[in-house]
Order: structure tokens, then C-alpha cells, then sequence
């Protein structure tokens, strides 16, 4: 089955519970007809970080899980209410790597699509460059990560990334 985004969804009013959501076509609200709750939907917001070594390759992670599960991914994920995005940039890298980077520099960002469980969220990720000092100490978060390995920049596979915005990222930065 199709993914769908959360607006075709959601058939029932969250707030009185009456089948009465209706949509205009083109626009990103619900109004209930009955009670007149409206709800907005949009974007979710996630990052991806391009974090280098001190030989210029960049760390690339194997996903664990859908979507996108067996392809190469930058460290990162959704940046939770109330974080500024590098702090939600440096809470996933922390999580799925171990590795503390306090620089992190905006570089770009993409839409993308994240589909999960039939559900079709439509995001805006945030790209940061961040730089690894010294000789990485790498502790995989293994529920999310099968396996790691830094690639010079002509070598990744494109093709190979798992999402569109990282792809595009990774592809603008290795045109630099
Ligand atoms: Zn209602």
C-alpha cells in the first residue's frame, strides 16, 4: 500500500470525534464542519550532518531499520520540539555514533519525504558540516546503525543514499 500523507489520514475530528474533517483541496489544514477545530499540517524538521576526518572523508552510517534500511545514511534524524537544530544535530550524532561535535557549520537545506509504517511524512532537513578531531572513538547505536565507514568523497555511491535530501546534500557538497 501507497503511503499517505497525515491529512488523507485523518478521517475523524480529534476534538469531537465527528467523520466531518474537511479539506479544501491545494491547502495543508483540516477544519472540523462540527466543531470547528482546525489543524495545520506541516513539515516535520530533521538533520543530517556531513562530519569529516582529519583525511577529509566523510562518515557515512549503515541503517538499520526502515525506511531506507541497508543504504548508507549521514548521521542524524528529527529535531525534537524546543531544540535549536544543532542541538538536535548533536543529540543524533551523539546517539548513533558516540561522538561529541561542537562545531557544527549550517551548510543546506532539502526537502524530503520519510515514510514509515504507511505513513508519508514530508520534512525539511536541515544539512550541518561538522569536523572530527583527533582518531574517532565510534560507538554504534546498533539499533539504528549496522555498521560504519568513512569514504573519500569520490568514492561515496550516490545512488546508494538512502533519502533524496541526502543524496542532493551529499552530492552539492562533494561539487564544492
Ligand atoms: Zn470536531
Amino acid at each position: 500500500m501507497q503511503a499517505q500523507r497525515p491529512i488523507e489520514l485523518f478521517q475523524f475530528c480529534p476534538q469531537c470525534g465527528a467523520p466531518n474533517l474537511h479539506c479544501e483541496p491545494q491547502e495543508n489544514n483540516s477544519r472540523c464542519l462540527v466543531c470547528g477545530f482546525l489543524y495545520f499540517f506541516n513539515p516535520a524538521v530533521g538533520n543530517g550532518n556531513i562530519l569529516i576526518n582529519e583525511a577529509g572523508e566523510i562518515l557515512l552510517l549503515r541503517r538499520a531499520k526502515e525506511p531506507s534500511a541497508g543504504c548508507w545514511d549521514t548521521p542524524g534524524g528529527f529535531i525534537e520540539a524546543g531544540e535549536t537544530p544543532e542541538q538536535g544535530a548533536q543529540r543524533e550524532i551523539f546517539e548513533e555514533t558516540g561522538l561529541s561535535v561542537t562545531q557544527l557549520e549550517y551548510f543546506v537545506a532539502l526537502p524530503n519525504v520519510y515514510e514509515y509504517t504507511g505513513v508519508r511524512y514530508d520534512l525539511i532537513d536541515i544539512f550541518f558540516v561538522g569536523h572530527i578531531v583527533g582518531e574517532p572513538q565510534i560507538r554504534l547505536q546498533e539499533s539504528e546503525v549496522t555498521e560504519y565507514q568513512f569514504f573519500e568523497p569520490k568514492d561515496i555511491d550516490l545512488p546508494g543514499i538512502g533519502f533524496d535530501s541526502v543524496r542532493r546534500a551529499l552530492a552539492l557538497y562533494i561539487s564544492r
